[in-house]
């Protein structure tokens, strides 16, 4: 895989580029954790 920051090739299970050290995956999966915990927070408020 090519790394989302600065696009050089790293290994496919990395968790951050080793060249300029970008997290891969952990960024979009925070977000998304984040955005569905506080729909199923408000859900339950209402
Ligand atoms: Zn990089």
């Amino acid at each position: 895989m090519y790394c989302k920051q600065c696009g050089k090739e790293i290994p496919n299970d990395s968790e951050y580029c080793n060249f300029c050290g970008a997290g891969q995956n952990f960024k979009s999966k925070y977000q998304f954790s984040y955005k569905e915990r506080w729909l199923a927070l408000s859900l339950t408020i209402l």
